[in-house]
């Protein structure tokens, strides 16, 4: 199995050295990590309130540091990845960054629309003044706009929205089935994200319906913990790896210097 998003302490949200996450990776029989820590805010020029990623300084000593973790590694691939938030405007500047860095994936994740950073806990009582209905387009064609870009190979926790269980009443078949499409169209994978059983929501990200409609659009996938913890690292694998075969998935993708291939389940 794999596990294509752990984070580090750099983010300022994490704990554990990096090589904890890797003695916890084979300790789980993982075939290959992959640490997608959160790309710094400061050089897409925002700056939220709280700090939530590493600092633009820090970003070369992460890749040295994944890098020669892989190096060392005897049983575990260990792949460079980076989660990126999407923040619409910035595309162009993200754009040229990323030309600077051998990422062998990248991650796009919403967590902000406009500034408020709708996946932290902080925050979460906002959600009781919102309309939910329109939350969920909103968040969603952030989604869509994400993958239009063209600047990401998965989209993180693909329905965070959910997070905190503020859900509309509606049926919300169609709009998966529009952003199903979209990822596909855009060929950007999502990941199964065992992360939210662990948030008040209780259930992956996305859910088994919103898979289904994601195979049967033929969108691929990657697994992913969220791990911001050594004992994180494959969260709830054996259970999501059922869910993946009973759903009908075959194979996860997976990334080297950006170029895709799969291995089956
Ligand atoms: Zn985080
Ligand atoms: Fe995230
Ligand atoms: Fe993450
Ligand atoms: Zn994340």
């Amino acid at each position: 199995m794999i596990d294509y998003h752990l984070h580090t302490a750099r983010c300022c949200h994490a704990t554990g050295t990096m090589e904890e996450y890797l003695a916890a990776a084979e300790k789980n029989r993982l075939l290959e990590i992959g640490f997608a820590d959160h790309f710094p805010l400061g050089l897409l020029g925002f700056k939220p309130r709280n700090q939530v990623t590493m600092n633009p300084e820090e970003l070369s000593d992460y890749i040295q540091h994944v890098n020669k973790l892989n190096d060392i590694s005897q049983n575990v691939n260990v792949k460079l990845g980076i989660e990126v938030d999407y923040l619409p405007g910035t595309e162009e500047k993200l754009r040229d960054l990323l030309l600077n860095y051998n990422f062998d994936y990248v991650i796009g994740s919403i967590h902000f629309i406009g500034d408020w950073d709708f996946t932290h806990p902080v925050y979460a009582d906002d959600y009781k003044n919102k309309d939910l209905d329109k939350l969920y387009r909103r968040y969603f064609k952030l989604v869509q706009d994400a993958c239009r870009s063209g600047l990401f190979d998965i989209i993180g926790h693909l329905d965070v929205v959910k997070k905190f269980n503020y859900r509309p009443a509606r049926n919300l078949d169609s709009l998966w089935r529009e952003t199903a499409r979209l990822l596909k169209v855009t060929n950007t994978c999502l990941e199964l994200n065992t992360a939210g059983r662990d948030a008040p929501v209780a259930e992956f990200y996305p859910d088994q319906r919103f898979l289904e409609i994601c195979l049967s659009e033929k969108v691929g996938i990657t697994m992913g913990s969220d791990a911001h913890s050594p004992e994180q690292v494959g969260r709830y694998f054996p259970e999501a790896l059922a869910l993946l075969k009973k759903t009908g998935y075959r194979e996860l993708t997976v990334f080297k210097k950006r170029q895709r291939s799969s291995i089956s389940i």
